[in-house]
C-alpha cells in the first residue's frame, strides 16, 4: 500500500514583482510573490520540508555589496509570523524536528533557511549543486545564487536526487515520465523540471485524503499563467538556464492542469494557490 503523507503549505516571506514580468500580457502593477514551502509529515520518518523560503540569513547574505543588489531588485518582506520557526510552531514543530529537506533548486528564496535546520539531510539534483559550485560570486548573484546561505556541512548532508532509484511515473502524469524514489519507500518521488535552473526538482506524493500533490517550484509562477498559457516575460526568462526546456516543462504542466481532479499542482510563488490551500490545509 502507498505511504501517504500529511501536507501543509507554509508561506515564508514574500516579495513583489510587476505582473507583466511574471507573465506575458500581465499588468504593469506589482503582484505579491509569496515564498511558499511544503511541510510534509511522513508516518515513519517525521516532518520534512520542500524548500525553506526566506529567513534572516537572506538579509545577512545580502547586506554587503554586490549581494545587496539582490535585495534592492526584489525587496523582501518577512514578518515575525511568517518566519520558518513561527510557521513550524503552528504545527507543534521546531527547527530541529526537520529530518529531510527536498530542495527544488538553490535560488536564495528557496534555500535561505537551510542553515537553521541542524538535523536535516538535503536532497537536490546534482546539476543544480554543480552549477552553484561553479559560479563566481558575481556570476552566482546574476543567477540568483547566494553561496553563503549553504551551511559548511552542506556537502556531507547532501543526497543527490539523481543517485536515488529511477522510477516510472504513472501514465496520468504524462508528459512527465520518470522520477527518483528519494526515500526508498516510494512515498516521495523527485521529478526533474528542466529549464528554470540547471537542475530543478519537483516532488510528487500522496496525501491521506487521496490527493496526489505535485510541488513544482518555479516551473511556473502561477497556475493562472499556466491555464492561460502565459509564460514569464522575455525579461524574466533571460534569467532561466534553458528557455526552450522551461517552455516544454511549462507546456507539460498545462497538459496536466485540469485533466485530473485528484492532482494538486503547487507552484512556489502562486498567490492564488496560497489563498486556496494555505487555509484549506491548515
Ligand atoms: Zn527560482
Amino acid at each position: 500500500m502507498t505511504t501517504t503523507l500529511g501536507f501543509h503549505l507554509l508561506r515564508i516571506g514574500h516579495c513583489s514583482h510587476p505582473e507583466c514580468v511574471t507573465q506575458r500580457g500581465g499588468r504593469l502593477g506589482n503582484v505579491p510573490f509569496p515564498a511558499l514551502a511544503g511541510l510534509l509529515l511522513h508516518p515513519r520518518l517525521g516532518p520534512m520540508l520542500f524548500d525553506t523560503g526566506y529567513s534572516e540569513a537572506f538579509f545577512t547574505a545580502t547586506q554587503p555589496f554586490p549581494e545587496r543588489l539582490y535585495r534592492l531588485v526584489t525587496p523582501v518582506s518577512l514578518t515575525a509570523s511568517e518566519t520558518l520557526p513561527a510557521q513550524l510552531e503552528r504545527h507543534g514543530l521546531a527547527l530541529h524536528d526537520i529530518g529531510h529537506v527536498f530542495l527544488s533548486h538553490l535560488h536564495a528564496d528557496h534555500i535561505a533557511g537551510i542553515g537553521e535546520l541542524p538535523n536535516a539531510r538535503f536532497f537536490a539534483m546534482r546539476d543544480e549543486v554543480d552549477a552553484m559550485r561553479r559560479v563566481s560570486r558575481i556570476g552566482g548573484l546574476r543567477r540568483g545564487y547566494l553561496r553563503t546561505l549553504l551551511p559548511a556541512s552542506f556537502d556531507a548532508r547532501l543526497t543527490c536526487a539523481d543517485d536515488c532509484e529511477r522510477v516510472a511515473l504513472p501514465p496520468a502524469m504524462h508528459p512527465f515520465t520518470h522520477g527518483f524514489d528519494l526515500l526508498g519507500d516510494a512515498s516521495v518521488l523527485g521529478v526533474p523540471l528542466p529549464g528554470h535552473t540547471p537542475g530543478q526538482l519537483g516532488i510528487l506524493f500522496q496525501t491521506a485524503n487521496a490527493q496526489t500533490v505535485f510541488l513544482v517550484a518555479d516551473a511556473c509562477w502561477s497556475l493562472e499563467a499556466v491555464r492561460h498559457d502565459r509564460p514569464p516575460s522575455w525579461i524574466a526568462s533571460r534569467l532561466f538556464s534553458d528557455k526552450g526546456a522551461y517552455l516544454r516543462t511549462f507546456a507539460g504542466l498545462r497538459h496536466l492542469l485540469g485533466r485530473n481532479d485528484a492532482l494538486t499542482i503547487v507552484p512556489s510563488h502562486c498567490e492564488l494557490t496560497w489563498r486556496r490551500l494555505g487555509h484549506e490545509l491548515r
